[in-house]
């Protein structure tokens, strides 16, 4: 029988919609063998996660989702693997939470002064505490009734030359791979069809980061339409990285993005956790 790996996904800790909890049980649910929980830029769910994953005979991945500014554009590595003690993923990440409070602040205020105030303590509140991104502004733009979706909201508000954009100030790509490397993680280029790149942009990404040591990209996204899994199988072997596959779950209300739905890897793409770098830290502790 199969393996199913989902290697990406999101928890109430950033900005998923379930806890890490109720996540790991609805990937069990759904069928997934392998879960990594990768949270933006934070790894405050993994415990809670580990555990539930225990009880369930899931195997959990201790992930994270980091933000990292790359030739003026956001791109998203995820670090597969990682231990969360270590400090100087800690340090790493909380640098970039801190600029999460600013900007957050920031774009309440853009927002205000387009019109619609009170946006920052909405986010904040329905955050519960946890980092605030544009999809918890998103959500709440969507309850007050001044969008019908979250989609919406993100086209009309919350992207490049919108009134509520803030330019990200992220990790650069070599802290990144750095801080992942000392947590003993395998870095992997989170969905890189949806960044817009032109295919040479792409290919020089990929470039520089296997120079700065990542492992791999992913293939299979939930957010790749069939034709974008076909562009990147192509790229990963000609550019001799390894495979991933994670459905990028944030919680039910995305119908089109299920738990264990997840196609298999096309033929000739290495899988990540195939390789002899594949962590030994996965674990169901
Ligand atoms: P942040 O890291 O706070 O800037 O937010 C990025 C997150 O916003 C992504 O991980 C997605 O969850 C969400 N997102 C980005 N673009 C869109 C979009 N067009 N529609 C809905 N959600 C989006
Ligand atoms: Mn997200
Ligand atoms: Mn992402
Ligand atoms: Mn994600």
């Amino acid at each position: 029988m199969s393996v199913h790996y989902d290697l990406h996904s999101h928890s109430l800790a950033s900005d998923g919609s379930l806890s890490p909890a109720e996540l790991v049980a609805a990937a069990h649910a759904g069928g997934v063998d392998v879960l990594a929980l990768t949270d933006h830029d934070t790894t405050d769910g993994l415990a809670e996660a580990a555990h539930s994953a225990c009880q369930l005979g899931l195997q959990l991945v201790p992930g994270v989702e980091i933000s990292v500014s790359w030739q003026a554009q956001t791109i998203h590595v995820l670090g597969l693997g990682v231990d969360p003690a270590c400090d100087e993923l800690q340090t790493g990440l909380s640098g970039l939470r801190e600029f999460r409070n600013w900007r957050a602040e920031e774009i309440g205020r853009r927002l205000a002064r387009a019109g619609f105030p009170g946006c920052y303590e909405g986010a904040r509140r329905l955050a519960r505490g946890n980092i605030v991104g544009r999809t918890h502004f998103a959500r709440h733009l969507v309850a007050e009734g001044h969008a019908p979706s979250a989609r919406h909201v993100f086209k009309r508000f919350l992207v490049n030359n919108k009134p509520g954009y803030v330019t990200g100030d992220w990790a650069s790509l070599e802290d990144a791979l750095s801080w992942i490397d000392r947590a003993g993680g395998l870095a992997v280029v989170a969905h890189p069809a949806r960044y817009r790149m032109t295919a040479s942009k792409l290919r020089r990404l990929l470039y520089e980061f296997r120079e700065c040591g990542g492992a791999g990209m992913e293939v299979i996204s939930g957010s790749h339409t069939r034709d974008n899994i076909n562009t990147m199988a192509a790229l990963c072997r000609n550019q001799d990285m390894l495979a991933s596959c994670g459905s990028d779950y944030h919680g039910p209300e995305n119908p089109w993005i299920k738990l264990g739905q997840l196609p298999p890897l096309p033929a000739g793409c290495p899988p990540v956790w195939e390789n002899e770098r594949w962590p030994a830290t996965v674990s169901t502790a």
